[in-house]
């Protein structure tokens, strides 16, 4: 079997709420990604017996997987994490089989599968993350003798950031792989902490990755911990990750900043003095259901373009297309009848 595409994250059911009072009483920020702490774990409870709780497939990468297999044919894409012996992993599997996505799980039977709490709140999503069995992840997966050969057989990789809290062996295994044979590694940043908190890890990963993809926030998390004097000034924050240095010389590296509703800039390496700004399609606010997974929605097809050998142009066009189709139903959720991407 011989998958395009290798996506790797952590695989979590996200548990949606629309309720402006959880931000205030969980001391949380509307547009923000963190990790559960102790003052944390109420929520979980509360927010189950919400009466407008929903169950959805979440984690970044996985949703940019199932984004990418829901436009490309069968057997394109494939994605691994860590889950659990539970219930939650099966919602999982169907949801990624819905959609067209095999994954190949490492499964630990006495682990509960990670969740996200996501509190929505107009047009932002606040997401705070239970890691649980996604932690467990290990890199001997990579290498066994079920996995090792899909890896072997993929041409582009996408990781999410978020596995560097634990996984950092595992990313670094998958980045020089690809780095070393001149395939391709796309990195998600994820969330504003990453650079903060997980900024050395970062940046043993960043000299390996052919596209850097992140929002308006993490890019300018990333400015802010890199000693940049506007964090705010989004191309020549994407400038300076697309010149970082890089170690595999088959291609220039992509730097993708996303930016909500407001214009996509993208600096290849190449010509890192001509930033490239793509408009988003406008939604109208009441055809905006929620807009929790729109960066990964936009990632998946991006790849989907990029693994067809599409220009930059059709690739941004499609990632897009694909987040407008996520952020107009409840969840990062794609529609049926498949629309054409
Ligand atoms: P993230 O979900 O990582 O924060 P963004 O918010 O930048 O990522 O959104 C990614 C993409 O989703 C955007 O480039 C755009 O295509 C689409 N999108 C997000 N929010 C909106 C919105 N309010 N209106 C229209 N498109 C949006
Ligand atoms: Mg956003
Ligand atoms: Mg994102």
């Amino acid at each position: 079997m011989s998958y395009k595409l290798f996506c790797m994250g952590d695989p979590l059911l996200d548990v949606q709420v629309h309720d402006n009072d959880l931000l205030t009483r969980y001391d949380l920020t509307p547009n923000d990604a963190i990790l559960a702490e102790d003052k944390h774990q109420p929520l979980y409870d509360e927010i189950a017996q919400h009466p407008n709780a929903t169950y959805v497939a979440g984690g970044g990468a996985q949703t940019a997987a199932r984004g990418a297999a829901y436009c490309l044919p069968p057997k394109s894409v494939v994605y691994t994490g860590c889950v659990g012996g539970d219930d939650w992993a099966d919602i999982l599997r169907a949801a990624d089989a819905h959609d067209g996505l095999d994954e190949v799980f490492l499964v630990r039977p006495d682990a509960k599968t990670g969740g996200c709490a996501v509190v929505i709140t107009d047009h932002h999503r606040s997401l705070v993350t239970n890691h649980r069995a996604a932690r467990l992840f290990h890199v001997s997966h990579l290498t066994s003798p079920s996995v090792a050969p899909l890896v072997s057989a993929a041409q582009v990789f996408y990781v999410e950031a978020f596995f560097l809290n634990h996984g950092l062996e595992s990313v670094l295994h998958l980045a020089t792989h690809a780095s070393s044979t001149g395939k391709t590694l796309a990195l998600n940043i994820g969330a504003p902490y990453i650079p903060v908190k997980l900024g050395d890890r970062l940046a043993q990963v960043l000299p390996h990755c052919d596209i850097i993809i992140a929002n308006e926030v993490e890019a300018g998390s990333w400015a802010t911990a890199n000693g940049l004097p506007d964090p705010k000034d989004l191309p020549v924050v994407a400038r300076a990750l697309a010149m970082l240095p890089k170690v595999s010389k088959a291609r220039p590296r992509l730097v993708i900043v996303t930016h909500g509703s407001r214009e996509t800039v993208v600096v290849s390496s190449d010509a890192p003095d001509e930033p490239r700004t793509f408009k988003v399609p406008v939604l109208k606010d009441e055809d905006i259901a929620d807009t929790n997974g729109a960066g990964d929605a936009f990632a998946g097809g991006f790849l989907a373009g990029y693994v067809q050998g599409k220009s930059l142009d059709e690739c941004v066009a499609a990632g897009h297309k694909l987040a407008s189709i996520s952020i107009s139903q409840p969840g990062p959720r794609f529609k049926w009848p498949k629309v054409n991407i």
